[in-house]
């Protein structure tokens, strides 16, 4: 939709718009063209898109695939939608807060959506944690939440959120959008991620658990040292300062390193290590 549609149909639901639900309506074609462009979608797919707004993406979708489910919190939204997409059959357009929408009876999903800010990273780890994983993602959110999931080991943007995506995913930022591309412009950029499930796990299920619990307590003195850090963490799997020494050692680590100094490979090593630590050579007689 063009900003003076966009400002005419906002005018029409006396909807002012609401910062708390993140309603910034995309208003240029262009990236609209973009972000389905990064899909890389194909005529039998299946879409999940959340927030649907006025449906500036929907409009899109509904050309390259052969389904959207369309999850929005906002009723007057979903009442313009119905009348702007009519009795479509590609289109299931549900009510509902996607923070507690059930993804897996969609599945399998690709997901493309400009996604409220107030809520994006919680979206984002519940889509990435749901059994019912999308194996592509397209989503604009800020700038600053794209460069976390992208962030490099030793960044003040590397952490958690980054190891946690990148367990699954390869991440990749696609543009960077002004604000000037919607209506009401945001206070700040928005980027687009593309996110691809990686052809084969990272890690065992088995050692899911714990990574994720290292890698909180890692994080979350994130200046502190790993050996000082973790026997403190109330994880599942305890350990001592000498182990995580140990096992730092085993996989060519400083023992004085912090969890912002590993990178994702070294994280899976070093969890491994600690939960299930090779067994010593045998001494020599
Ligand atoms: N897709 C539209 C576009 O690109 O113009 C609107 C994007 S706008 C950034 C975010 C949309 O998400 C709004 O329509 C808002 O009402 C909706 N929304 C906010 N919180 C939501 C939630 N928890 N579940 C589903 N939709 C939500």
């Amino acid at each position: 939709m063009t900003p003076t549609e966009t400002r005419a149909a906002l005018e029409r639901l006396a909807l002012q718009p609401s910062k708390a639900m993140g309603q910034n309506f995309l208003v240029d074609r262009n990236i609209a063209y973009l972000i389905v462009d990064a899909a890389g979608l194909h005529s039998e797919d299946t879409v999940l898109e959340i927030g649907p707004g006025l449906g500036a993406l929907t409009e899109l979708l509904l050309e390259h695939v052969a389904r959207v489910v369309a999850v929005e919190k906002d009723g007057r939204l979903c009442e313009f939608l119905r009348e702007r997409f009519g009795q479509c059959q590609q289109l299931q357009l549900i009510h509902a807060d996607a923070l507690e929408f059930d993804f897996v009876p969609v599945a399998p999903f690709k997901v493309v959506a400009n996604l409220p800010y107030a809520v994006a990273t919680p979206l984002l780890q519940r889509l990435v944690d749901s059994p019912a994983r999308p194996r592509r993602m397209v989503l604009t959110v800020q700038r600053e939440v794209a460069d976390r999931l992208v962030a490099k080991p030793r960044t003040k943007d590397y952490g958690a959120l980054t190891l946690f995506t990148q367990l699954y995913y390869e991440v990749r930022r696609e543009h960077i959008i002004s604000p000037r591309c919607f209506i009401p412009p945001p206070a700040i950029d928005s980027a687009v991620v593309s996110l691809r499930l990686a052809p084969h796990p990272l890690l065992e299920p088995a050692f899911e658990a714990p990574f994720k619990e290292y890698v909180r307590a890692g994080f979350g003195q994130r200046r502190k040292m790993l050996r000082g850090v973790l026997p403190k963490s109330p994880t599942r799997v305890a350990v001592t300062v000498d182990q995580v020494e140990a096992a730092l050692k085993r996989i060519g680590v400083l023992p004085t390193a912090r969890g912002e100094e590993l990178s994702l490979a070294q994280w899976l090593l070093l969890t491994r290590e600690l939960v299930a630590p090779a067994p010593a050579e045998p001494k020599q007689p």
